[in-house]
């Protein structure tokens, strides 16, 4: 089966609507057809400003809600990047293989600096698309006989990244020899991008949005209605896809199409003069039905801490086994002398 590597931030207690229609609920299907390897990228987290105790617990919540959403631990492999530590030696490598220009073109970069401002902005932060390139090519295999695909399930906020993946494993070819087959982007059908509740034109994100403007899949149903009912729209009271002048109602419409299977305009005929309250009402109901069961198996695994922890020592000694490999013939390739 094609290899697929995909990756997520503990950077809240919760995922959102976002991560889970662009891209969690990918996670689970692609298993069907693919050897997984699904990761919570520990590192990535700390490259903003972050509490270890809380990193401590969003760590485990997330990995406990990949296991609700039905990662399936049997057929997978689910770990917590901190538990490889090639991870963190691979970026070195190959940080030293991009230029410094290139790094600085990364728009991810040039957004979530430029909120913070250059003094809170981390090395880390900036490096941060070299270690996701790094998450990725640990676990292509060589190419040769047998030779793979190699899928990378990303939203199109992570487009520009991956290219920058698929460059570094390009130049590394070139420079040492065939090691990394470059990974395909594959931004699965169905995968939307979510936006802020709040600001309908900015894409709803664990670090940057408002609680008002994000959709948690660990909300209480109380909270999470009221939230929807307050979902920004306009003016107006019809129910129609336009991006441009109607980016909320929009938004809503691409959520509820993504979550009951209707198409956009099956919805615009189902709520044709019926205002927003009912549209609204409807789309909470919709939200709740998905994620109450996901809240509810996500408690249970937390409740038994032991073996949420049985199931990542697991993982990581499968990720282990494989990014070992990689490393071992990395560290020769680059020209470092073997421990004998
Ligand atoms: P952060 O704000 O900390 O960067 P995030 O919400 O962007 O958090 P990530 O952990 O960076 O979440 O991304 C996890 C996955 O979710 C990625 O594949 C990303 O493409 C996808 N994703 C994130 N936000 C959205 C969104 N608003 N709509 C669709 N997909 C999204
Ligand atoms: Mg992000």
């Amino acid at each position: 089966a094609p290899r697929v590597l995909s990756g997520i931030q503990p950077t809240a207690d919760s995922f959102h609507l976002g991560n889970y229609l662009g891209a969690l609920r990918q996670w689970v299907a692609l298993q069907d057809s693919h050897e997984a390897f699904y990761c919570v990228v520990d590192l990535h987290a700390i490259t903003v400003k972050y509490e270890a105790e809380a990193l401590r617990r969003r760590s485990k919540v997330s990995a406990a809600q990949l296991l609700a959403m039905g990662v399936d631990p049997e057929r997978s492999t689910l770990f917590l990047q901190s538990h490889v530590p090639e991870h963190a030696e691979l970026a070195w490598v190959l940080g030293c293989l991009t230029g410094f220009g290139e790094a600085g073109r990364m728009t991810q970069f040039k957004d979530k600096s430029s909120k913070q401002g250059a003094d809170a902005t981390t090395v880390g932060l900036f490096t941060y698309p070299i270690l996701q390139a790094a998450d990725i090519l640990l676990y292509t295999p060589t190419p040769g006989p047998g030779e793979r695909v190699f899928h990378v399930p990303v939203g199109e906020d992570q487009r520009q990244h991956l290219e920058l993946t698929r460059t570094l494993a390009q130049r590394f070819n070139h420079r040492f020899g065939d090691t990394f087959v470059a990974p395909e982007a594959y931004i699965p059908q169905g995968a939307a991008k979510i936006t802020d509740l709040q600001e309908p034109t900015a894409k709803m994100s664990k670090s940057a949005s408002s609680p008002q403007g994000i959709i948690d899949v660990l909300e209480e149903p109380g909270p999470m209605r009221k939230k929807i009912m307050r979902a920004v729209t306009d003016t107006g009271s019809e129910v129609t896809f336009d991006e441009e002048n109607k980016a909320g109602v929009s938004n809503l419409l691409r959520i509820f199409a993504a979550l009951d299977g209707s198409s956009i305009e099956d919805l615009e005929r189902r709520y044709e003069g019926s205002g927003y309250g009912q549209f609204k009402k409807d789309l909470a109901e919709a939200v709740l039905d998905t994620f109450g069961p996901i809240r509810e198996r996500t408690q249970k695994l937390l409740d038994d801490e032991a073996e949420l922890e049985r199931i990542l020592a697991r993982g990581a000694e499968r990720a282990s086994a494989v990014a070992a490999g990689t490393m071992d013939v990395v560290r020769e390739r680059v020209g470092f002398v073997g421990r004998g």
